[in-house]
């Protein structure tokens, strides 16, 4: 075994598995583009109050799956990025994007990085494709999210998906029923665990997120937060629910989904996988229009975005089958030197190649002509274009078609022309 290996929880991308991401990065663009979305990176760091401020100190992420580090002694700590939100957020307060246009509309494609005990489908370093909707809030503007996000899944072909939503209501509904809840949960404190417990004060709605089985059965008998919504909340969902089934698109009310953190409100959503096992979910989103005023933003800026995790999507298309089809592209031609002499004319006549826009392949370790064609084949080249030494002279190369079989002697420019014919492009006037 090699001495260095990659880092736990991380994963080396070779190339015959990066025709995929193209592929899905493809469709992500494109559909972007459809709905009107732009694309924004940001760093991969962020300084640690970030995430703190916006994720929240008491969740999971903050609390131990953060890869934070000191970037000098005297430095402020800094932290490789566990998710996108709180970043572009951050972005878009920093350079005031909003006084530009009142409503921005933005899509990433990103690594993120979060300190989790590695497993099927959960990684260390992950990507994300998403979006995030700035300075509009309403039931239409989280549908639309939603029907972005779905119609991705749609597009790359998956089956079977569940997208499971609910509705938080607004800061009032849930302080209400942050109320009702402790007085329920309050019986079984002596049940709760150790971070149920911590929760209990700060945040009784994280309890609900909890994963351990042990809280499931207390989880299960809690009242609803449905039950502590304000008419307009419930309007609110209402909509959602119309546009929803006014696209076609299926959805379960799931009473249980929640997002405890104090800026998400209103309609949060969740997508799972059957191909996933324990980690299935396999995108999801909401409202979050408190989080710009809780990074300082003097006026609020509504929002909803959606996430979804690209290696989990892959999973779950391989699983379907789903890339059957992709492989690799080859090199339209081969220019193989008939002798090691020839290398540098071989060179010459691929770079010529080239700059006529035709992906080109040459032996640059001068081996044997059949060692060559070997690597045309496994390449699968469409053509081969042979040098020798007569060729140097006359100027007429040998073309093989390496499907057809069929060979034709020509000129440099009508070999091109050849080629891009039958590429079915128009030659170059
Ligand atoms: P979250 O930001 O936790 O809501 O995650 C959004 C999506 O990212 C999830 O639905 C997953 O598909 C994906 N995801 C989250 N954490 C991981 C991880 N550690 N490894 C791989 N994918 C992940």
């Amino acid at each position: 075994m090699p001495q260095y290996q990659v880092v736990k929880g991380a994963r080396d991308i070779f190339p015959d598995e990066i025709v995929r991401w193209h592929y899905v990065e493809g469709v992500v663009h494109r559909l972007a583009l459809l709905y009107g979305y732009s694309e924004i990176r940001t760093p991969v760091f962020e300084y640690t109050e970030l995430f703190q401020r916006s994720i929240g100190a008491t969740t999971d992420i903050v609390g131990k799956e953060m890869f934070s580090f000191l970037p000098d002694p005297q430095g402020r700590s800094i932290t490789l990025r566990p998710e996108m939100t709180a970043g572009v957020m951050r972005a878009v307060l920093q350079k005031n994007l909003l006084s530009t246009a009142p409503v921005h509309k933005l899509f990433y494609l990103s690594e993120l990085f979060r300190k989790e005990r590695p497993q099927a489908g959960r990684q260390r370093q992950f990507s994300q494709f998403g979006a995030e909707l700035l300075g509009v809030s309403s039931p239409a503007a989280v549908a639309e999210v939603i029907t972005f996000m779905m119609q991705v899944f749609e597009t790359l072909g998956i089956r079977g998906l569940k997208l499971r939503i609910n509705t938080l209501g607004d800061s009032s509904d849930r302080a209400r029923y942050r109320e009702v809840l402790r007085d329920y949960l309050t019986p079984f404190y002596d049940r709760l665990d150790l971070a149920s417990r911590e929760r209990f004060e700060k945040n009784p709605l994280r309890i609900l997120d909890s994963k351990n089985p042990d809280m499931q059965e207390i989880i299960a008998g809690a009242p609803r937060l449905h039950d502590s919504l304000s008419s307009e909340a419930v309007a609110d969902f209402e909509k959602v629910r119309f546009y929803l089934d006014s696209r076609r698109i299926a959805y379960d009310i799931d009473y249980r989904l929640v997002r405890g953190l104090d800026y998400y409100c209103h309609t949060a959503f969740e997508v799972t996988s059957p191909e996933l096992g324990a980690q299935d979910a396999i995108g999801g989103g909401g409202r979050y229009d408190g989080l710009a005023k809780e990074l300082g933003s003097s006026g609020e800026v509504p929002a909803s975005g959606f996430a979804a995790g690209m290696e989990r999507v892959l999973i779950t298309m391989e699983k379907q089958g789903l890339f059957a089809a992709l492989s690799p592209p080859g090199p339209k031609v081969y220019v193989v030197a008939q002798q090691q002499g020839l290398l540098d004319h071989a060179m010459q006549v691929a770079y010529r190649l080239r700059s006529e826009g035709i992906s080109t392949e040459v032996d640059l370790a001068g081996r044997s002509m059949k060692a060559q064609m070997r690597d045309a084949n496994r390449m699968r080249a469409c053509f081969a274009l042979f040098i020798g030494e007569d060729e140097v002279v006359s100027g007429a190369y040998a073309l093989k078609n390496l499907v057809t079989a069929d060979q034709t002697s020509q000129s440099l420019d009508a070999v091109i022309e050849l080629i891009n014919q039958y590429s079915g492009k128009e030659p170059e006037s």
